[in-house]
Formats: C-alpha cells, structure tokens, sequence
C-alpha cells in the first residue's frame, strides 16, 4: 500500500502514549511501544512518525518548524523524565536515534548513538561514570558514526587511525585503549572532520540530534536501502519513523554487554533461544561482526539472573506476537534493557518449520500459517549442493550462515560483483566483513563469503533473507584490497579465480566444483503445508518440462500437468541434431520427407516418455517454435570453416562443397529480426510436413501407451498465433493428422488442439481464436516482448537495469508480469476466448507461472492453471493459496 505524504498534527509519540501502529510509528517504535505497554524494561524514549519522513521529502529535504517545536518539547520532556539534560555539563541526557520503517530492513538504514557528547559532556559522562575511558571510547565513536553518517565522510578515515593507534600502542583489540589513548584518537578524529567538511565537529547537542534526524530520513533513500526494497518488493513510499531513545550502555564494564537473540532458531526453526552476546561492547559491534561473540547461551553462566529476565521476556513477546522475535538487547552494569522487538527474518526451512509448530502450539491456525511463509523464499529448499563425488581440499572452514552451495568466480567488492555478473559470470563476494553497501553486490553474487562476523552478522542476515549461500566469519581469509588477492590458510587466490563455498557445512574450496541439484522431492514439514495450501487454492498448478525426468520431478512436486512441453530441445539433442540439418538443408519435398521419416521414430520415444510419466495427467505438447536457423552452425561459423576448407583443400573437394552448400542455405534463410521471423506457427504453415510429423508421432505414441493401457493424455499446442486462419490452417492439419493415426491404430483418444496466446493481437482477436483453438495458454515471454518491444534475449542485459534503477520500471516485466500493459492484454483475451467459448482452459506457461505476484494475477484473471518449471512448482501451490485467501496481491 502506498502512503500519500499529508502533514500530520501529532508527529512524535513516547513509547507509552498507547500508540502501537506500525504504519505510523515504524515496526522499531511499534516494538518499542508495545513493550513499554507490556511493562518491560525500555529506555524512555520517543517515536518521530513515518509521515514525517515524507514530509521532509516534499519540503526539499528540510524539517519544518512544527516539528522542530514538537521535537524541543519532546526533548524536554525527556530531560524531565529522566533527570538529565541536553548538553548539560553536570548530568548530560545521551540520546541515540534509530531508523525503523514499517517492513524490517535489518541495517539498511541509519542509526546513530551516543548523541549529546562533546568537548563538554565527555568530562560530565566520565566523572558520573567514575570512567574516563568509557567516556573518551563512547565519544569516539559518536564522532566515527555521526561524521561518516551525517557528513558523508568514509568510515576507513577513522579505522584507519585507530588500526595505527593499536599498532602503536602495541595491542589488538578496542578495550586495551586507554583513556588517554582515546582523548588522542578523538582530537585525531575531529582534525578528519575539519579536513572534510571545514568545520569542526558539531558541539552543539541540539544541532546534533537535528541532523541525526535527517540523516535518518536521508538514510530511507540511500542506494543500498533502494536496492534492498526493490529486492524484497517494499513500497518506497512508506517512508521511515526514528526513535529517539535515552542511552543505555553495554561497554561499561564486564558486567555490561549487548545482544541480540532470535527466540527460535532462524536457520533451522527449531524452538531454542538463538543469538549472541558481546560482553563490554555497544550495539553496532554486534550487528556490524566487528568482533566475534558469544552464544547467547554463555550469559546463563555469566549472569543467570539477566539471562533468566530475558528468556522470560523472550517467550512473552513471542507468544504475544504469535510470531518469532527478532531481540536487541543491552545489559548495563546487571541492568537488562530491550531495544527491538521484531518478526524475525529467516531461512525458508525455518518459516515452514516454525508455521507448523506455531499451528501445533495453537498460536496461529492452519490459514495464517500459509500466508506466513514467503513463497519466493520456497526455492531456498532446494539448496544446490557440492557433488559428493567431488574430491577437493578444504581450504578452510567458517561459520554455515546461509545454506546451498555457491561457485563462482572471487570478486572483492560489490560494485565487480555488479560488474562481472552483468558480464554473465558467476561471482562469490570475498570481503572482510559486509555492511548495507554491499548489498547491490550480494545480489549479484552466487553466494557470500565473508572473514569476520558471526550468525547474525550483516552478511548472515541479509544473505539468509535472500536465499543466498554465505560462508561468514571464516577467520582464516586474509584479503589485500589493494591487489585484489586473498588467502585461505596460505592457498592464495585473485579476482576472478574460481571457488566455492557450502554454506550448509562452512567449507570453503579453491577452485570450481561441481554442484548438484537439490533434490526432487518435497521435505515432509513443506509436503504438510503445501497440503494445506492446495485445500485452499483455486488455480491448478502444472509444469514446464521437455524430458521424462523433469516431468518426474514436476510431478513429484506436486504439478498436476504439463502446461508446456517445448519440443524443440528434443531436436538440439546429439543423435538428431545431424537428422534435423538435413531435413532443413534438403532441396526437394522428397528429401524432406526422408529426414522427417527418420526423426519420428525419437520424436515418439521422447513422447512415450513424458506422456507415461505423467500418465493420467494432461500434457501440453507444443510444436516447433524457433526459427530453423537455430539448429544450424552461425553464420560466422561457416564463413570461417569454409574459407579454411576453400584454403586447404581446394573448390572442389567434396568436404567444401558440403559446408558452401550449408552456408548458402545459412545466408538465404538469414534475417534481420529472426524473433519476428519465420519462426512459431508461421513455419508449420510453410512447413506442414514437420508440424505433421510431430503430431504423427505425439498420437503413435498415445496410442502406444493406451494400448498398454497407460492413460496417456495428450493436448496439441500450436505456438505463436496472430490471426485466425493461422490457427484453422494449423488447427485443422494437426486434427487430420491425429485422426489418421487414431484411425489405423483403431484408438479412441480425446484431446484437445490449443493456442499460445502470446502476441498482442491474439490477444485482441481471442473471441475469432477461440472458434478453433480449444483452450489457450499465455506465453508471456513473447508476449511482454512484443507488447513492450523489449527483445527478450537482450534487454534484461542491456537498458532493463538502469530502466529498474531509474524506476521507469518498478519491475523487470520478464520477471514480473506487467499488469498494466501485458495483463490488460490478457484480461481482453480471457474475457473474449471465454465470451466465444465458455468454460474455455486458459492457463500460463511463460516464466511468470511460477512468481508469486504474477500468480496472484493470473488468480484474479480466473484462468485454470499456471504452468512453470518443475522446482517452481511448490512456490506456485503457495503463491496460488495465498492468492485464494487473500493474503497475496
Ligand atoms: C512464452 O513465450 O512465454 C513461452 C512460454 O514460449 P517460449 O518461451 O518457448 O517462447
Ligand atoms: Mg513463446
């Protein structure tokens, strides 16, 4: 849903005013709210609302005066909540202020702490905490994260000094610096600052916490948010909340520390308190993977009575929830506060497991259990996995943070991850760690790998969200930026060097290995819920599938018939290959008829194959589609093998006039736009032979497997049909046809003779089509080629990118259908094919039968099936549920 930006009255909310909405406060300031409702352990603090983020949008960027005002007033109140005050030199309020839109995006956006320190406060905060050092660290780091935040400035300026710092100073790790240490680094710092902006770093609390604001806001359009939006579909026009919330500090002392915890598994949904812990440490070093923590389950030893709180607390917010929670935490000095509650992302195998047990537990019933689990994450399950038969060293191991196997070429940042990707390579990003800029490259990835952070590390996270395999924390890379090289335990590798990582085990390997599919049978816990789904759906869900394997599989997986069987890969395969050349070479009907008399026999077996393992299930064959071209050598092939020819072995050896011969036929059958050339039906009418010989050998076959009293059940496609006397003269042919051969076998078969519909103008004259054709199927594919005039084979790889990334696309129309353009096509067609032939079949086989959103659609267009490739299928029968009930759109 998208929100129009008005200005609200009421801009700010404390967390216990009663307002939880989540549209208006953020799911962070709705998790706040509600858990100071619930009377737990919450800083005191307030929510700037989502509408005011888009205020400062349309207001160029500024914040306007009536919500400076409500802010002074809620800074005051919070002064007076609290005891302290903003910039006060003797009991200083340290704020911090967090971003928090309505769909979680876990670090996509900004979040700045310690807001209220300077040269003053810093002396004010060390004299109350009898800790010079804490001060001096906390005001650090407000300097490393507001500067690089707020003014733009690289976060490298600032490690750099402290990495030269420690080096110095002859230690390893932030908590060795000491007081005085840090006073150098900070006057180091503020120098940085002067260098990139000309002024100093604000003083001025107030100033501070205003620009914390807006960076905030600004953070809702920055390009790793965008990118993450797009990915996971969210609205860009929802705008982000901030919460401005007193501080509480985890880096004071051993008996301080800050967490986060997930209240069951997120990779595996089993019922178990999962997360860390970093003891002495601020929230970001937990969720950058700065440094490597604890298990959460540690802190029972350490400090049973917080640990003991937090389980307790844990437990109610999930059941309130009826939901797993996503928890952040801060311990200050024995003292247990929460920061966040929130739905927790997780891995497919996990929001299956976890819908069951809820259902189980009686939190949720059977329906929202199906609506909790993201169709598109369905593919996750079937997780590519490393050949067993594979024999490869272990370079070395880190932590399984994301499952499925990944190979790739190595690429060391995300912006060569893009760039090789688009080239059509296969990349893994190496790096140090991640942070939400490299996000547009973990999309482009096959998988991740990363040398430091934990479970729930940035890479984890966001990888998990994706369904991409991700090795994180695998402490024995070494990466040199510089020369683009890296090391696992002294087996080096460059950019662009092959290797793989098994996010399931944590192995990472030099070098390509071969992957195998995941297997084709559905997990029991996604068999139960699918079941449930399917007693909800309307729309059948049916396969793509050319081979008698994939029809298995399909089947296996709950397809229940085959919406297009393309027969042209049956053409490509090696022993027929030189049988097709000739028959497209031959110069007289004669030597047509021979090399045609010779493909049928494999035409037939390939027809027994599907038709038998799909027995008692329809099966969509499709005639020829592609230009004849595309089974001969390029021309540039043959130019140059014929030039050689010409050159070794002279004009007239036989071998050259063979191959001149093909290139002659090569040039005469060339043409410029060869999609819309003689290709799809248009060649079963200047060839009728071939479309002949293929509907011969769909009904031999039938008759073959009736005969054995298999309950074969074919259906004739005819592809690509733009007028109606294409579709009577081929309509017609094919029903002779399929009458002759039942007539000599003396077999009785019903069938039924179709039509793609996937030009726009069988769109416009679908009520004409419908005389003839028997039941229509939607290719997509052609048909958002040829309605947008986007070439199929190259847009995606060309100008689609920046059309995405300048939104004069929302979606890539190959992926998504196109509701507006391709769907009202469709919607005109199914309401004409239905006018002429009531209860007509309509169904889909272009790539949008499998993607949610676009099933959705083809629900609300009331067609009978979507057809889509075989490990869609359980994504289709989710997707279709979910449409049925609701819940998708
Ligand atoms: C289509 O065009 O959508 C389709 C399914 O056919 P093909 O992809 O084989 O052209
Ligand atoms: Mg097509």
């Amino acid at each position: 849903m998208s929100v129009r930006a008005q200005p609200a009255t009421k801009q700010i909310y404390f967390f216990d005013e009663g307002n939880t909405s989540r549209d208006v406060l953020g799911g962070k300031g709705a998790g706040l709210a509600d858990m100071t409702a619930a009377g737990l352990p919450v800083p005191p603090g307030f929510t700037i609302v989502t509408q005011a983020s888009l205020q400062y949008y349309e207001d160029a960027k500024s914040i306007a005066k009536p919500l400076l005002d409500e802010l002074d007033g809620a800074i005051a109140e919070l002064e007076r909540r609290t005891g302290k005050r903003f910039g006060d030199s003797n009991a200083p309020l340290l704020v911090s202020v967090r971003s928090g839109a309505k769909f979680s995006m876990p670090g996509m956006m900004d979040t700045i702490l310690n807001i209220g320190l300077n040269d003053e406060t810093v002396h004010a905060l060390a004299r109350l905490t009898n800790n010079e050092r804490f001060a001096w660290d906390a005001y650090r780091r407000l300097v490393t994260m507001f500067s690089s935040t707020v003014f733009g400035i690289p976060k490298d300026a600032f490690d750099d000094v402290l990495e030269r710092r420690k080096h110095e100073l002859g230690v390893k790790t932030d908590p060795e610096i000491d007081a005085e240490s840090w006073k150098k680094i900070v006057d180091e710092y503020k120098k940085i600052v002067v260098a990139h902006v000309g002024s100093g770093f604000p003083q001025d609390v107030r100033e501070q916490v205003v620009r914390a604001i807006e960076a905030v806001f600004n953070s809702w359009n920055s390009k790793r948010a965008v990118d993450y939006r797009r990915f996971n579909r969210i609205a860009d026009d929802l705008g982000t909340a901030v919460s401005v919330v007193q501080m509480v500090f985890g880096n004071m002392g051993d008996d301080s520390g800050t967490g986060v915890a997930f209240t069951r598994d997120p990779n595996t949904g089993e019922r178990v308190l999962f997360g860390e812990y970093l003891r002495n440490a601020q929230g970001e070093d937990v969720v950058a993977g700065i440094r490597t923590p604890e298990r959460i389950l540690d802190l029972e030893r350490s400090q049973p009575k917080i640990y003991a709180q937090f389980v307790e607390i844990a437990q109610r917010l999930e059941r309130h929830y009826r939901d797993v929670q996503d928890l952040e935490f801060t311990v200050e000095r024995g003292t247990l506060y929460m920061l966040q509650t929130r739905s927790a992302k997780r891995s497919a195998e996990a929001a299956v497991r976890i819908a069951l047990d809820l259902v189980d537990e009686g939190l949720i019933d059977r329906r929202t259990a199906i609506a909790r689990v993201d169709a598109r994450a369905l593919d996750q399950l079937f997780h590519a996995r490393i050949d067993p038969a594979e024999h490869f060293d272990v370079a070395a191991k880190g932590l399984n943070a994301s499952p499925g196997a990944a190979t790739g070429r190595a690429v060391f940042t995300a912006d060569d991850a893009v760039a090789w990707a688009q080239r059509g390579e296969d990349v893994v990003l190496v790096r140090v760690e991640t942070t939400p800029d490299d996000v547009h490259g973990m999309i482009a990835a096959r998988g991740v790998l990363t040398a430091k952070g934990g479970a729930t590390s940035h890479a984890a996270v966001v990888a998990r969200g994706m369904g991409k395999p991700c090795v994180a924390g695998c402490e024995a890379l070494e990466i040199d930026r510089r020369s683009k090289r890296a090391s696992l335990d002294g087996v080096a590798f460059g950019e662009g060097d092959w290797i793989t990582i098994d996010g399931t085990t944590g192995n990472v390997a030099v070098g390509k290995l071969r992957l195998i599919p995941p297997p084709a049978k559905l997990p029991e816990r996604l068999a139960t819920l699918l079941s449930w789904a399917d007693a909800e759906r309307r729309l059948e869900v049916w396969a793509n599938a050319d081979t008698p394997e994939d029809a298995r599989k399909a089947r296996e997986l709950g397809a229940q018939g085959i919406g297009l069987c393309r027969t042209e890969h049956m053409f490509m395969q090696q022993d027929r290959l030189p049988v097709v050349q000739e028959m497209i070479l031959a110069n007289t009907p004669e030597a047509r008829a021979s090399a045609l008399a010779r493909l049928l026999p494999f035409q037939r077996e390939d027809f027994v194959g599907i038709l038998e393992a799909m027995a008692g299930l329809p099966v969509t064959i499709r005639l020829l589609d592609p230009p004849l071209h595309e089974f001969l050598p390029s021309l540039e092939t043959l130019l140059v093998e014929t030039t050689e020819l010409r050159i070794t072995k002279g004009i007239d050896s036989p071998d050259y006039k063979a191959r001149d011969a093909v290139l002659k036929r090569v040039q005469q059958m060339h043409e410029q736009n060869p999609m819309l050339g003689l290709r799809v039906c248009r060649l079963g009418i200047l060839y009728p032979e071939i479309y002949a010989m293929q509907v011969r050998a769909i009904f031999e076959a039938a008759c073959d497997l009736v005969q054995r009293g298999v309950d074969a059940r074919p259906e004739v496609m005819i592809p690509g049909v733009g007028s109606v006397r294409e579709m009577q003269i081929t309509g017609e042919n094919a029903r002779r046809v399929a009458g002759e051969v039942l007539k000599e076998r003396g077999c009785s078969i019903s069938y039924h003779v179709g039509t793609m519909v996937e030009l726009p103008r069988a769109c416009i004259v679908a009520d004409d089509l419908a005389c003839d054709a028997e039941f229509f199927s939607f290719g997509t594919n052609d048909l958002t080629q040829t309605t947008y005039g986007f070439s199929r084979d190259d847009a995606e790889n060309s100008f689609i990118p920046r059309y995405l990334e300048q939104r004069i696309l929302s979606d890539d129309p190959f992926q998504v259908l196109d509701r507006r353009g391709v769907g009202s096509l469709m919607r005109t067609a199914v309401e004409l094919g239905r006018g002429a032939r009531k209860d007509m079949k309509i169904g889909i086989c272009g790539e949008h039968g499998g993607e949610p959103s676009s099933v959705a659609f083809c629900d609300q267009l009331r067609l009978n099936y979507v057809s889509c490739s075989p490990y869609r299928v359980p994504i289709a029968r989710l997707a279709a549920a979910q449409a049925a009930l609701g819940t998708l759109e």
